[in-house]
This record gives structure tokens, C-alpha cells and sequence, in this order.
């Protein structure tokens, strides 16, 4: 394998490479259009165009593509060669500055949740500078943000795009306010641990569940399964070490800093990190990520699994959102400082988040709910689907005391006033290690860990990003016109404390307890997506949104509306593969096994009848009983599914999914699951969980 450092990015047209081939004004040009987000003159496109296009023929690319993120969570893209005709029969390779800067896909195959009946059909793609270019399979990808004719966003990047600049500004505001004078922008830095599994191929191929939903739709337990906690960190299997490599590799052509790879709690179940970037960056390189575990494990006989609950039983898969602020000279604004106005500073910054996970937890939650992540989030599985905070207790002590205007003992008993005395110093150490909480403070960073594994990041920073810009904003505008800074500062610290407390919790998450104890706070506890969607709309939500220009009114509407149909979506789509699965391969195999259980009691009797039958006597009775109570089942589910045509409203549709068909699926399931454990495994139509979760060896 060549040096690292020599593939690290080689496949990216990437600073480096821009200050190599661009002539220096044109370079200096896109320099400052990346920083103050303006438009690049056509002129100056066509210098980058024409660069890039160079540099991609030289790495062996013959087409290009506007690479974007429609409301599906995944990437999609268009391939057009550089081909342009002569009119001697030859081609030149071109690209021009304009089709670097904006293209022109067809909009009407992506959902636009309602958008695109009041608007045209077409869509437009902008080139997105602050992403680099990169090559992938031979064609130059531009990252594009996308949009309907009107200009609404129809995408994941624009809102967040728009978010990153909300959060900047009312940052800045801040930073003004204690004397930083330099710091330009502000950005929000993320560090996406990405969990999945991998299975291999030859038994993926025989679950129909597995190829049309991501996920089993039947299965019993088997006799192992995560209770020894021995894949956790455990040596990593040669099959898998190689697939990692090969991942490792391609990911750093592609500029994506991964870092981290280990094997996870349950069998076949693993983890990648990479080193944190900006928000946006990490968005585009999380979703390239996705796409190359998937490709990569195809290329090793494997198939990566993104899906939030892949298997009932063990643990499924979610994307640990690390996240963190800083300023564009490098500062970490949640970095706890060495000095009482850092540290006055800090605690600012902390409230903000505090405050704006309490009053936008129903964001925060519906930005992670989808019918995947529902096996999750409140169902008996990290973490719980009440968001709150851990602040670990150093900090939550430190909180207490400026609340109570009380001495802090890590202090040296001295009474807290904010500006005046240094919080203590507490080790990072102790600072994190609750696993079971939402929303955790790591240190210097928070970990909202509730975002599910195959989820675009985008959704979850987007809310974040926007809900913490509102609550600086509010601050600014109380300080900026406050008599006695200090004062003032002491007093809104205290008062964020006193009012968002309640969302502050250390403990177990997963007790039973906490559930009951979030309730009396307030806490919102939503279980389901369904459950969510209400919430979505809420005036102080619009009203957020709006205000920051993060989204308008229209575009939240097509939001709620695309997630809910998408929930609905899924359900059926899982419905009717269970049917065809219960139908066409289960019931038949169960009775199959019956009549020839029943065949061998003939022929047992004939011997002698005395001779005992009474293995297949009572399996063939408790089979039988089964197999008419599954069929019941397969009734009553297709009965909901039909009447589901009924509900005309997206969000009742989604809850009529959530209660009538869900519901039913769930109970077929057991009933299946139930007789697959009696069932000879010669009937058995498909691989048993222990052949799934154990395959790759
Ligand atoms: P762990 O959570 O396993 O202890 P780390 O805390 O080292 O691991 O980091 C987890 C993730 O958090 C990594 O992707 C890392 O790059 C990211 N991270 C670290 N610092 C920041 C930061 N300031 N902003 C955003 N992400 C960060
Ligand atoms: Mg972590």
C-alpha cells in the first residue's frame, strides 16, 4: 500500500490542489466567496471549471456530476460526460464555469412533500464551495445544495448550510461581548461515530426482509447472542480487518479523516469514527462513508446493514453526533477555559445549549424519529426517548452552587460569582462514561446520541445549530444592553439555571424510574414518530426557523409532510413483506412440516400401535394451533393494510400505521417466531438468526 500521506485526499480538488492550479487571483477570489458565502463571477467559475476538469481527466474521470442531498436521506447524482462535439466527428472535453455553478435535475422523482404541486416540476442544483470536489468511480462530484424553482430547499444541505450561518452570527454577537475582537465566524465542528453490521452475503440473499426493508421482519432468538459481552472491542476478524483496510483506504482518497474502528457490543455489529470537521464537511463525508461500507463490504462477499434494528434481541445501530463550536481562529467555545472570563464565557455557551435542548427537545427528538430509529428510542434501548442532558457532577456541582449563590467545595469554598472566580478545573475523565444519557457533555464537546445509524447528520445539527443560535441571540440581546455587564451575565447564567434545570439529569437512563421522574419534570417522553409529528408544527418551532431563515413556513410544512409519509411508507412496505413472506414461504413450509410429521405417525402406527408418537403427535397439534393463529394474523394485518386507504391525512395516516398495522405486524411475528423454534430447520424457508448474526467468520 502506498504512504498514507500520499493517498490521503488524492482524489480531492482540495486546497492544495486549488493553490497549485488556479491562478493566484482566481484563487484568492474563491477564498473570500468561501468566506463570506458570495457569489463567484461566471468569469472567475470558468477558471475553477476549467481546473478541475483538468485535474479530474488527469485522474482518469470522463464525467462529471452535481452531487446532492434530497429530502430521501441518501445522496443522489446525475452523470454527464465532459464531451463536447467538434463537428469534425471528434469531441473536446468541456466544462464550463456555468455548469459548475448551478445544474438542472428533474425534481419531480424526489419528494418535495407538497412544494412541487404549487411550483414547477424543475429543480435547481448551486454548487456548494465550501465542500471540496472530489472524485468518485471516475466522475468529478461537485456537492450541490438543491432546490425547487421557487427556490425552496428540497435538500438536507441548504437548511443546514443556512443553520451554520445563523449560529455564526449570533455567536459573534457573543464573542463581541467579551472583548473578541478577531474572531470572524463561528463553526460548528462534528465528529459522527458510525455504528453498523455486516453479515455476509450468501445469507443475506435468502431474507426477502433483510433485501426489501434493511431490517428481519421475523426471527427467533438464538442461543447466543450479545450477553457475553465478548464482540465488544474483541478481535477483529481477519474477513472484517480487510474490509476495514480497503474502507480505510478509499475513505482517505477521499479526504475523510477516519480514525476509529472497532467491533461493537453485539455480534457482527461494528463502529467507524472519523476525525471531526465542520458541520457541513462532516454531513457530505458522513453520507460517503454510508455509501462505501455498503460498496466495500459487497466487494468482500459481505453486506453492510445501516438499519437501526437490523435484528430484534441485541443492540441495534445509532450515529453518536459529536459536537462542539468554535471560532475561525481555533478557539473550542465549549472548552471550559484557564481564567475567570473564559470561563464566564464557557458557561455562557453552556446555558445556550442547555436552554435550547430544553426548549427544543421536540425538535431535537423529531429530527432523529423515523420508523428505523423508533426500535430504538424508547424501546428499552440506548438511549431513552426522553431527551436530557449529562453534565457529569463536577459540572453539575459548579451549576448548583451559582444557582443557590452557594460556596463550590472544588472552589475552595469560595462563593461562585461569574467573571470574578475560576470554576474549578475538573478532569475530562470524569466527565463522560454515562452511556445511557441522550445528550452528554464530553469535556470540550456534546454527544447528542440519539441520532439513528443510517440517518443523514444533517437533520439533527440543523435543529441544534438553529435552536443554540436562538438562545445566543436572546443572550446577546440582553447583555448588549445590559448597565453592568457582570451583573448581568451573573444573572442570566443563574437564571438559565433555575428555568432549563429540569433537563439536566445524571443518572441511569434506562431505568424505569427516570421515565416516571422525567414526566413530573415536564420532560416530553415521545415514543414513536408518530407521536412526534404533532409537535413539528408547533408555533414556536416555526417560529424559530423562520426568524433564523433556516426555513420558511412552506418548508417546514413539506417536512413534517415528507417525514410522515415516509413513516407510513416504510410500515407498509414492511407489512406487505411479511405477508408475502408468512404467505408464500412460512405457512406453507409449517404445514409442509406437519403433514410430513403426520406421514411419519401413519407409518409409526402401521408398525405397531403401541410404538409413541409423541413428539410428532404434539408438535404436529401445537403447530398446527400456531399455524391457523398466524394465518389469523396474516388476515387481520391484511384487513389494516387495506383500510388504511381510508386515512387521507399524512400524520393520522402515520398514526394509523403506528396503531392498526404495526401493531398486527408485531403480533405476527411472535406467533412466527414461536414456530420456527418447533419447525425442522430442513422446512425452515431462511437462514435462523444465529446463521445471520454468526455468518461472517
Ligand atoms: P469517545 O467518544 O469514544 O471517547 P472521542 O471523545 O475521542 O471518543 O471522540 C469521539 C468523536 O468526537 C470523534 O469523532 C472526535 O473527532 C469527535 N470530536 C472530538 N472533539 C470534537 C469537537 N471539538 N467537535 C466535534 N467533534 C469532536
Ligand atoms: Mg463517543
Amino acid at each position: 500500500m502506498a504512504k498514507v500521506s500520499e493517498i490521503f485526499g488524492s482524489n480531492v480538488f482540495n486546497d492544495t490542489v486549488m493553490k497549485a492550479r488556479l491562478p493566484r487571483e482566481t484563487y484568492k477570489k474563491l477564498q473570500s466567496s468561501i468566506a463570506n458565502g458570495e457569489r463567484l463571477d461566471t468569469d472567475v467559475a470558468t477558471v475553477i471549471a476549467n481546473a478541475m476538469k483538468d485535474w479530474a481527466i488527469e485522474k482518469g474521470a470522463t464525467h462529471y456530476t452535481h452531487w446532492f442531498q434530497p429530502m430521501t436521506g441518501i445522496t443522489a447524482e446525475k452523470h454527464d460526460s465532459f464531451i463536447s462535439p467538434t463537428g469534425d466527428g471528434k469531441v473536446i472535453m468541456e466544462f464550463s464555469g456555468k455548469e459548475l455553478i448551478q445544474g438542472e435535475p428533474d425534481a419531480s422523482s424526489f419528494p418535495s412533500g407538497g412544494l412541487r404541486a404549487t411550483f414547477e416540476a424543475r429543480g435547481y442544483t448551486a454548487w456548494d464551495p465550501t465542500s471540496y470536489a472530489f472524485i468518485k468511480d471516475g466522475v468529478l462530484c461537485i456537492p450541490t445544495a438543491f432546490c425547487s424553482y421557487g427556490g425552496e430547499a428540497l435538500d438536507k444541505k441548504t437548511p443546514l448550510l443556512r443553520s451554520m450561518e445563523a449560529i455564526s452570527n449570533q455567536a459573534i454577537r457573543v464573542l463581541r461581548l467579551f472583548g473578541n475582537t478577531t474572531a470572524k465566524s463561528v463553526k460548528t465542528t462534528v465528529g459522527p461515530e458510525q455504528e453498523y453490521f455486516l453479515i455476509d452475503k450468501e445469507v443475506y440473499d435468502q431474507r426477502p426482509d433483510l433485501i426489501y426493508t434493511g431490517r428481519t421482519l421475523f426471527g427467533a432468538k438464538p442461543p447466543k447472542g450479545q450477553e457475553l459481552e465478548d464482540h465488544y472491542f474483541g478481535t477483529i476478524k481477519s474477513r472484517v480487518a480487510a474490509f476495514m483496510k480497503e474502507l480505510d483506504e478509499e475513505l482517505w482518497k477521499l479526504g475523510i479523516y477516519a480514525k476509529t474502528e472497532h467491533n461493537e457490543v453485539a455480534p457482527a455489529q461494528h463502529e467507524i469514527a472519523p476525525i471531526f470537521t465542520t458541520t457541513n464537511i462532516a454531513t457530505d463525508h458522513n453520507q460517503l462513508t454510508m455509501e462505501l461500507l455498503q460498496k466495500i463490504a459487497k466487494r468482500h462477499g459481505m453486506v453492510c446493514l445501516l438499519h437501526e434494528k437490523p435484528f430484534a434481541g441485541v443492540n441495534g445501530s445509532g450515529k453518536h453526533n459529536n459536537w462542539s463550536l468554535s471560532t475561525d481562529t481555533g478557539a473550542n467555545l465549549l472548552e471550559p477555559g484557564a481564567t475567570p472570563y473564559e470561563n464566564a464565557q464557557f458557561l455562557l455557551f453552556l446555558c445556550a445549549v442547555i436552554k435550547a435542548v430544553d426548549e427544543y427537545q421536540d425538535m431535537l427528538r423529531i429530527s432523529v424519529a423515523g420508523a428505523g430509529n423508533d426500535h430504538r428510542l424508547g424501546a428499552n434501548e440506548a438511549p431513552p426517548a426522553v431527551v436530557s442532558i449529562f453534565l457529569g457532577d463536577e459540572l453539575e456541582g459548579i451549576l448548583e452552587a451559582i444557582e443557590k449563590d452557594e460556596s463550590y467545595e472544588g472552589a475552595g469554598k469560595t462563593l461562585m460569582k461569574i467573571g470574578v472566580h475560576t470554576i474549578p478545573r475538573f478532569s475530562r475523565d470524569t466527565t463522560d462514561r454515562n452511556r445511557t444519557s441522550p445528550f452528554a457533555f464530553t469535556g470540550n464537546k456534546f454527544e447528542f446520541r440519539m441520532v439513528g445509524s443510517s440517518a443523514s447528520i444533517s437533520g439533527c445539527n440543523f435543529v441544534l445549530n438553529t435552536a443554540v443560535a436562538e438562545e445566543l441571540k436572546q443572550f446577546a440581546d440582553t447583555l448588549e444592553t445590559a448597565e453592568n455587564f457582570e451583573d448581568a451575565l451573573h444573572d442570566l447564567i443563574k437564571k438559565t439555571i433555575v428555568e432549563h434545570k429540569r433537563i439536566i439529569f445524571n443518572g441511569n437512563g434506562y431505568d424505569d424510574s427516570w421515565i416516571a421522574e422525567a414526566e413530573s419534570r415536564g420532560l416530553l417522553n415521545l415514543k414513536s414518530t408518530p407521536d412526534c409529528l404533532p409537535y413539528y408544527l408547533a408555533e414556536k418551532n416555526i417560529k424559530l426557523f423562520t426568524s433564523h431563515k433556516v426555513l420558511t413556513k412552506e418548508e417546514m410544512v413539506s417536512r413534517c409532510e415528507i417525514k410522515a409519509e415516509g413513516y407510513s411508507k416504510i410500515i407498509s412496505i414492511e407489512a406487505q413483506t411479511m405477508l408475502e413472506m408468512a404467505k408464500r414461504d412460512i405457512l406453507p413450509a409449517v404445514s409442509g412440516y406437519v403433514s410430513e410429521l403426520a406421514g411419519t405417525i401413519g407409518a409409526k402406527k402401521s408398525v405397531s400401535e403401541a410404538i409413541s408418537c409423541e413428539y410428532e403427535e404434539k408438535t404436529a397439534a401445537q403447530l398446527s394451533a400456531l399455524c391457523s393463529e398466524a394465518y389469523e394474523e396474516v388476515v387481520a394485518l391484511e384487513e389494516a393494510l387495506m383500510n388504511a386507504k381510508d386515512v387521507t391525512d399524512s400524520v393520522e395516516l402515520a398514526r394509523y400505521y403506528h396503531d392498526s398495522v404495526f401493531t398486527r405486524m408485531n403480533a405476527l411475528r411472535a406467533t412466527v417466531d414461536q414456530m420456527e423454534t418447533m419447525t425442522s430447520s430442513d422446512y425452515w424457508p431462511y437462514p435462523s438468526y444465529g446463521e445471520l448474526l454468526f455468518s461472517v467468520r
